[in-house]
């Protein structure tokens, strides 16, 4: 009984953690797993930025070594005295030209164009009101400036920036710049050929905020500012990295990661759609809960039901119990219930140096009763019998018993020989006082012999003696006459 408790207790806990490592092995997997999806993004992210910030930068170095190159080659003494092809051709020989740059102008301080690398007789503009002109007439320490976007003047509107650079007197006041312009064809051409999701952005923008071309092009985005957030200011603290947030009116959250163009004031970020990011993790998130789900709620759902198996069954093997131990005719304790009440009895009173006395009881003449009244009556004197040890013996640890056809038993622990004999000689005459007729035995009414039987237990095992004694005065009694009470060994 005990060791199948300990192997349902056993069972119950490894059916809990069966259900808790379910849940435990699932929530892991998709931990993990949203962890390598994300680090994918990031990875991703930083491969692109890390080629097109390395290949704009090359293109704006080599344009820019250009420039460097015209300004040296101004500065050569004796440049005025030689004829104007030649200072063309002395001047821009060495100039990158490659299929997104623009001509390389030489403008003075007033903003007219000296020299263009594209004719020898240059257009009539005028450069004075653009930004790549004032800023290095305004200061001196620019070095290499990005304009902000603009329509080329000299190639049909054609959308370009211009990268300058300032020209210096020798006394250092301001003498013109020297500019070349980079079609925003450039970046969109490269962006295009990435493969980005629908929702993702590519954009580059200078580092005041001012957005050069964003991808998905949109025309608005010319020359926007994207303006000084807390998250754009990121981009100027650190030199790359990663964030997440809202930063573009549609209201999506995106991974942005950027990266500072080396040797420019430009910044390239790519902002990937963080719902897209995650969508195959999601998916498989979605398959993985319902999935787990369903196991632990079948998980518990088993140990709900192992455990209202159980206790049902712990009902039905209590009440076939109690019906093994009674009698199924007078509801009372029957042989086998004394005789386990015995054995303890008689432990406990070997342990206690307690007297237990017992008596052993038989109806008198009950067959003749039976052959008169009908068996029928003899089993409802039966119960009258029961009835009346039931209140005899009264102790808590009294136990009367039927012990087979008319004869029962009443156990007595602690009780001494002569109390023992007192409660058989009450319980005699209790009976012969209901005076229930029976007209075959003595007295015309029931009666009934009982034998008393004492011991006080020394050996173990023993208790078999104390039955025997009993039944012996029982038999002594019968001898004697019926309807009176025997003490073992007198
Ligand atoms: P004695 O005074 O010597 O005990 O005579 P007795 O007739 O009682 O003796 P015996 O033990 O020979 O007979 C017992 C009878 O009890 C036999 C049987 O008919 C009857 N009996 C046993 N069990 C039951 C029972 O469950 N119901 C009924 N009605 N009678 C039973
Ligand atoms: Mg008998
Ligand atoms: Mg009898």
């Amino acid at each position: 009984m005990k060791s199948r408790r300990l192997v349902h207790h056993a069972l119950y806990a490894l059916a809990v953690l069966l259900a808790v490592g379910i849940c435990a092995a699932a929530i892991a997997l998709l931990w993990i797993d949203r962890r390598v999806t994300w680090d994918a993004a990031h990875v991703s992210a930083r491969n692109i930025t890390g080629v097109l910030s390395g290949d704009i930068s090359r293109t704006v170095h080599l344009y820019d070594l250009s420039l460097q190159g015209v300004i040296e080659r101004l500065g050569e003494p004796g440049m005025e005295r030689v004829e104007r092809a030649t200072q063309h051709r002395f001047l821009f020989d060495r100039s990158s030209t490659a299929e997104y740059l623009g001509a390389i102008v030489v403008v003075d301080k007033d903003g007219n164009i000296r020299y263009h690398s594209g004719s020898l007789d240059p257009p009539a503009v005028n450069f004075a009101d653009r930004d790549f002109f004032q800023v290095h007439r305004d200061a001196d320490d620019i070095g290499l400036y990005v304009s902000r976007p603009y329509h080329s003047r000299m190639r049909g509107g054609d959308e370009s920036i211009a990268i300058s650079r300032r020209l210096s007197n020798p006394d250092g006041s301001f003498a013109g710049i020297v500019g070349g312009s980079l079609r925003l064809a450039y970046f969109r051409d490269r962006f295009a050929a990435l493969s980005i999701g629908e929702r993702d952005e590519i954009a580059i923008f200078r580092n005041d905020g001012v957005v050069l071309l964003r991808n998905p092009y949109s025309l608005s985005d010319l020359g926007s500012d994207i303006g000084m957030s807390l998250d754009f200011q990121q981009f100027l603290i650190r030199r790359e990295g990663s964030f997440v947030g809202v930063l573009s009116p549609d209201g999506v959250n995106r991974l942005y990661t950027f990266a500072t163009i080396e040797g420019t004031p430009l910044i390239l970020d790519v902002a990937m759609d963080v719902d897209e990011v995650m969508a195959p993790w999601m998916r498989r998130a979605l398959l993985v809960v319902p999935v787990t789900g369903a196991l632990f709620l079948s998980v518990v759902a088993l140990i709900v039901l192992f455990r209202r198996e159980m206790s049902q069954r712990q009902v039905i093997e209590a009440r076939l119990e109690a019906q093994a131990q009674t009698d199924g005719l007078t509801g009372m304790p029957n042989r086998r219930a004394f005789d386990e009440a015995l054995a303890r009895e008689w432990l406990d009173a070997r342990r206690e140096r307690a007297p237990l006395s017992l008596l052993f009881l038989d109806a008198d003449h009950f067959k003749r009763y039976n052959d008169r009244y009908g068996h029928q009556e003899g089993d409802e004197l039966l119960k009258v019998l029961a009835l009346v040890l039931k209140q005899k013996a009264r102790r808590p640890r009294d136990l009367a018993a039927r012990y087979g056809g008319e004869e029962f038993v009443v156990l007595l622990p602690d009780t001494s020989g002569q109390r023992a004999e007192a409660v058989a000689e009450g319980i005699r005459q209790a009976i012969a006082g209901l005076r229930v007729p029976h007209e075959d035995n003595g007295a015309g009414i029931v009666t009934v012999s009982i034998g008393v039987a004492t011991a006080i237990p020394l050996a173990e095992d023993m208790e078999a003696s104390l039955v025997e004694a009993a039944d012996a005065a029982l038999y002594q009694a019968k001898e004697a006459g019926r309807n009176r009470v025997a003490v073992a060994g007198e």
